[in-house]
């Protein structure tokens, strides 16, 4: 394709002659922001770094004041150029011949942290130059950069061979430097070299995907010319990040050393880059800033295999318009989704700030924070153990209380019936009742039922279930117990000044109240053994309905030639054979064993309705009444100085409301920085 109508590398005099025009009437320029693609038609007729200055310095600005800010520190990224390239691939190099400026450069390591080059245009003839690095500005001057940034270096990552990735910021406010921000960072070297550490690799590699995998970033991968670039470890690295290389523009340095094949190596694009190839050729030596780019531009235009790369691949000055153009869109791109972050980020530390305890001067604001937690622990409480709403806890099961305690009513309900019937099966049927019977006779009348057989075999069966209620008991008092005290627990997070002494209240109340439970159930077992009593119909009706196979039951017993079975409902097919021959006993075993199954019903029920009828007024009463004297008497009470630790504000919440204040200011800072710049954009494209 013909290039020379597209672009026309501009050789450093000439930058600074447009520059010197360029600079009184700003109107003219056209806001070439978002609109540029390409290194185009505009690089011809306007000046290649001064003519988007004034658009993105702006932007640069803010972004850099973002920077500046630690936003990065909130979680989020900001847009940057981020140079990546192996060992001595001429990543230093490209920045200087960009800054006009020498950067260390030299054998094995000398980029050990990342260096954040902010270059500035600015009027002065002047330049100014200085280094940012632990809070500190230290200003410095082009003889002595190199030898600053070696110290700023050694105080950051330690004199030797070792790497951090703390950065470093060098400021270059130049006369005609392109306005750009980049990341130098430490070149990747497979094997450590003396003096250096053992995973050398695995630090470098962090670091440099720490910067690259950002979608922010635009990745500048430096290659040597004379290397096959699928070869590079940096193309590996940005290809995992970048797969399609989209947001990857490669610098082809020492094109002087290597010219052979590098037309096809850039036009064939083997190595997928997106953002396309730029060839260079940087200081060598002592050269001049003036004499690198004049000698660069006489290589491209003369050598006989370079100059047929087209003329918008190859140059610094082709390299820094395009870097200009690539930085701009990005950061127009990345701007609505950092307000978004900023504001998302925003809004949940205010929401959490103001979760947090205010500081308290005295006692009775302190009583008023704490009445407030007893208060919400209380109304919660009522919900998920009375009303069963569990709105607070939508997925811990464990909460939903009234649930939870049905489930184990059931339980128990189920518990007494198999308890109760347990000795059914083992002995035959009526030999027990016979037995007792036999043991009860008196000197009477013969057909008066004794009430002693009938209680000493009721008797036994309570006693084989007094154990189940206190075992429910216990159950479901640990499981209120450990409901209170997370409640608690949650109200008065933010006061851990209380935490100990509420739990050890919500402790006694439940063990208080344990306790009085059990002596209650205690007294509703013993009160059924003593005697034998309901009112209810159903007792009449299931005895009689129980005594009519009494007829069918005699007439087995003196039929010989029937088979021995009984089909009664309740108990099933009964075996009744050693029964025949056995008088009247056997018919008051019957009548006793049909009272006594009858009663028993009622009886479980009674257990199972009282306990629940029970459970529900215990509960009611620790949250409606006892809970708040209890905790009260505990906090404030005879021993207590509740409310006076609460005045003392808990270092972890102190340390928390600082964290969360300065975020707070400096993303405010932040989103002003932004909506500034977004003003400005949005002024300047309706401006047009
Ligand atoms: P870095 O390790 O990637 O930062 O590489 P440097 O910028 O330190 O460069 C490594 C070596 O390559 C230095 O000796 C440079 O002078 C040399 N170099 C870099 N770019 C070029 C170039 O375009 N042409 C020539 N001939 N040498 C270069
Ligand atoms: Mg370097």
């Amino acid at each position: 394709m013909s290039s020379s109508t597209l672009v026309e590398p501009l050789p450093s005099m000439k930058i600074r002659e447009h520059h010197r025009q360029q600079e009184p009437d700003e109107s003219k320029q056209s806001l070439a922001l978002v609109s540029i693609n390409g290194g185009g038609g505009t690089a011809s007729s306007a000046p290649l770094v001064s003519s988007y200055n004034d658009r993105i310095r702006p932007l640069l600005d803010a972004v850099d004041r973002l920077r500046h800010l630690k936003i990065t520190q909130e979680g989020i990224q900001l847009p940057t150029i981020v140079v990546v390239g192996d060992q001595s691939s001429g990543k230093s190099s490209v920045l200087e011949s960009l800054a006009g400026i020498s950067l260390p450069r030299g054998q094995g390591i000398c980029t050990r942290v990342p260096l954040i080059m902010r270059l500035q245009n600015h009027q002065n003839p002047q330049p100014e130059l200085f280094l940012e690095f632990n809070g500190k500005v230290v200003p410095t001057d082009e003889d002595h950069i190199a030898h600053a940034i070696v110290v700023a270096t050694d105080e950051i990552a330690g004199q030797g061979k070792g790497i951090s990735n703390h950065p470093l910021t060098l400021v270059v406010k130049k006369r005609g430097v392109p306005d750009l921000t980049m990341v130098d960072l430490p070149g990747i070297t497979r094997v450590p070299v003396h003096g250096q550490p053992e995973d050398i690799y695995e630090q470098v590699s962090g670091i440099i995907m720490e910067y690259i995998t950002p979608e922010e970033s635009i990745i500048l991968n430096v290659l040597s010319a004379s290397v096959d670039f699928s070869t590079c470890e940096s193309i590996r690295m940005s290809q995992r990040v970048d797969k399609t290389g989209q947001r990857t523009l490669a610098v082809v340095t020492k094109a002087d050393r290597s010219p052979e094949g590098l037309l096809e190596k850039v036009t064939s694009d083997d190595v997928n880059i997106g953002l396309g190839y730029i060839c260079v050729r940087n200081r060598i030596g002592d050269e001049s800033y003036e004499e690198a780019r004049a000698e660069e531009a006489a290589l491209f235009h003369t050598h006989p295999q370079l100059s047929k790369i087209s003329k918008s691949m190859v140059g610094v000055p082709v390299l820094a318009h395009k870097l200009v153009q690539v930085q701009a869109k990005i950061i127009v791109k990345c701007l609505p989704e950092i307000v978004r972050k900023i504001n998302e980020k925003l809004s949940s530390n205010v929401e959490e700030l103001n979760k947090l305890p205010r500081n308290m001067t005295n006692v009775a604001e302190a009583m008023t924070a704490f009445m407030h937690v007893l208060g919400a622990a209380k109304e919660s409480l009522r919900k998920i153990m009375l009303r069963g709403e569990f709105n607070e806890y939508p997925n811990d099961k464990e909460m939903h209380c009234t649930a939870r305690l049905t489930e184990m009513l059931n339980q128990y309900s189920q518990d007494l019936q198999s308890l109760g019937g347990a000795e059914e099966p083992k002995v035959a049927f009526l030999v027990k009742e016979m037995s007792v019977l036999e043991e009860s006779k008196s000197i009477g009348l013969p057909n008066f039922l004794p009430r002693a057989a009938f209680m000493t075999l009721f008797q036994g069966k309570v006693n084989a279930l007094s154990l189940a209620p206190v075992e429910f008991l216990d159950k479901m008092w640990s499981y209120i117990e450990k409901v209170v005290v997370a409640v608690l627990m949650q109200k008065a997070e933010n006061y851990p000044q209380l935490l100990s002494s509420t739990r050890k209240a919500a402790q006694n109340l439940v063990a208080t109240n344990k306790h009085k439970s059990v002596a209650w159930v205690t007294d509703m077992v013993e009160m059924e053994k003593v005697s034998d009593y309901t009112c209810h119909p159903d007792y009449s009706a299931s005895w009689n309905k129980l005594m009519s196979h009494q007829k069918e039951f005699k007439e087995i017993l003196g039929d010989p030639n029937r088979a021995p079975r009984l089909n009664m409902e309740g108990f099933g097919v009964v075996e009744v054979g050693h029964l025949r021959s056995l008088g009247v006993v056997v018919q008051e075993a019957f009548d006793i064993k049909m009272r006594l199954t009858a009663y028993w019903k009622i009886v479980l029920r009674r257990m199972v309705d009282f306990m629940a009828l029970h459970l529900l007024f215990t509960i009611q009463n620790l949250i409606n009444r006892d809970m708040e004297a209890e905790i009260i008497n505990e906090i404030v009470g005879a021993q207590g100085n509740g409310l006076e630790k609460m005045l003392e504000e808990s270092p972890g919440v102190a340390e928390k409301k600082e964290r969360l204040k300065n975020s707070i200011r400096l993303l405010n800072e932040s989103k002003e920085v932004v909506s500034n710049i977004m003003d400005q954009i949005s002024a300047l494209s309706m401006g047009k």
